[in-house]
C-alpha cells in the first residue's frame, strides 16, 4: 500500500489508480483520461475482504460488484447492496468492476453513490500524509470531481448496519439491461406501528452528483406513507433533481422518472419493513 501511494504522489496527474478497470479503460478508450502510467491496485491484500467491525460493516475498495452479490454476510445485514449491484451493467462487468471503483469515480451514473449517501457510509482512504475518513454525504463534489485528494486510495467503505428488518430498495430505470440509469432511487426506512420512524433517500443520475433527498425523508418520517404525503415528498426530491438532457431523454422526462422511482422505491421498502 504504501509503495502504491507513493508512486501515485510522485507522478501526480501523470498517474491513475486502477482497479477493476471497468470505467477507466473506457474512459482512456474515449481519450477522457489520458494518463502516462497505472497503478494497479489488484495486488494489494489489503484492499479485499468484508468484514463486521462493530455495529458497523467493513467492505474493502477492491471488493467486486459479484462478490457484494455472493455475500452471506451483505445478503442478511445490507441487502440493499445485492439488490443493487444485481442492476450495475452485467455479471462481466461486475467481475471486475470493484465497490471502490464504483464510488471513487464521481460519475453520477454509478449506482453505488447514491445507495452509499441513503446508508450514510464512509470512505476510508490513505494518502501520503495517512489515513482519513470522509462521509459518502460530503464526498461528492461535481461531476467526477470528488474530496480524495490527489495521491490518495480509497481503501474501505464503511456502513453503519441498519436495524433489524428495516425496509430498503433500489429501483433504476433503464433502457436495456447494461445500461445506466435513466434515473434510479434508494431508500432505507423503519416502519414502527404503521408509520415511518427512520427514512433516507438517494438519487442517482439526475444532477451531477448523486442526491441525498434529505427534505424529502423529513416530510415522510412520522407518516403512514400514504399518498398525500408520498406525493408531497416526491415533488420534494424532484425539485432537487437538475439533470441533463440527453440519449437517455429530456431533463423533465428524467426528473419525473426520479420522482416515479421513488414512490416505488418507498413501496417496495415499506412492504419490505412490514415482512411481506
Ligand atoms: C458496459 C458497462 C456498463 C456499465 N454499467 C454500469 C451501471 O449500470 N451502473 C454502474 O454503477 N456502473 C456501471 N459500469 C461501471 C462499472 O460498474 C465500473 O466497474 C465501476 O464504475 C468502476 O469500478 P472499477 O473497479 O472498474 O474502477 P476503475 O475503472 O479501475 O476506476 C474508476 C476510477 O476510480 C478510481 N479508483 C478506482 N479504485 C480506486 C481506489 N481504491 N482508490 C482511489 N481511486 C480509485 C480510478 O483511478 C478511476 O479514476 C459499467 C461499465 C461498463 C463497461
Amino acid at each position: 500500500m504504501k509503495d502504491a501511494v507513493a508512486l501515485l504522489a510522485d507522478l501526480g496527474d501523470n498517474a491513475r489508480a486502477i482497479a477493476g478497470g471497468h470505467s477507466l479503460i473506457p474512459m482512456m478508450k474515449l481519450r477522457l483520461a489520458t494518463p502516462d502510467h497505472l497503478v494497479d491496485l489488484a495486488g494489494l491484500p489489503n484492499l479485499k475482504g468484508i468484514r463486521e467491525d462493530g455495529s458497523d460493516i467493513v467492505i474493502g475498495a477492491m471488493v467486486t460488484q459479484h462478490e457484494l452479490i455472493h455475500s452471506d454476510l451483505l445478503s442478511a445485514k445490507l441487502p440493499i447492496l445485492r439488490e443493487t449491484a444485481l442492476l450495475i451493467a452485467d455479471p462481466q462487468v461486475r467481475y471486475l468492476g470493484t465497490l471502490g471503483g464504483n464510488v471513487a469515480n464521481g460519475d453520477p451514473g454509478n449506482d453505488m453513490p447514491a445507495v452509499m449517501l441513503c446508508l450514510g457510509a464512509t470512505y476510508q482512504v490513505t494518502g501520503k500524509s495517512g489515513e482519513r475518513r470522509i462521509a459518502a454525504r460530503e464526498f461528492y463534489q461535481g461531476a467526477y470531481f470528488t474530496a480524495l485528494e490527489p495521491g490518495e486510495i480509497l481503501t474501505a467503505i464503511r456502513i453503519p448496519v441498519p436495524p433489524p428488518g428495516h425496509g430498503y430498495a433500489y429501483q433504476k430505470l433503464k433502457r436495456k439491461i447494461g445500461d445506466y440509469a435513466t434515473a434510479a432511487a434508494a431508500v432505507i426506512l423503519t416502519m414502527k406501528g404503521g408509520k415511518v420512524g427512520d427514512c433516507a433517500i438517494g438519487l442517482t443520475n439526475v444532477a451531477e452528483t448523486p442526491l441525498f433527498a434529505e427534505e424529502a425523508a423529513k416530510i415522510l418520517a412520522g407518516s403512514k406513507l400514504d399518498a398525500a404525503t408520498v406525493k408531497k415528498a416526491v415533488a420534494a426530491a424532484e425539485a432537487i433533481t437538475s439533470p441533463a438532457t440527453d440519449t437517455r431523454g429530456p431533463a423533465q422526462y428524467r426528473t419525473k422518472m426520479a420522482g416515479v422511482m421513488l414512490a416505488r422505491a418507498l413501496a417496495r421498502a415499506a412492504q419490505r419493513a412490514r415482512g411481506e
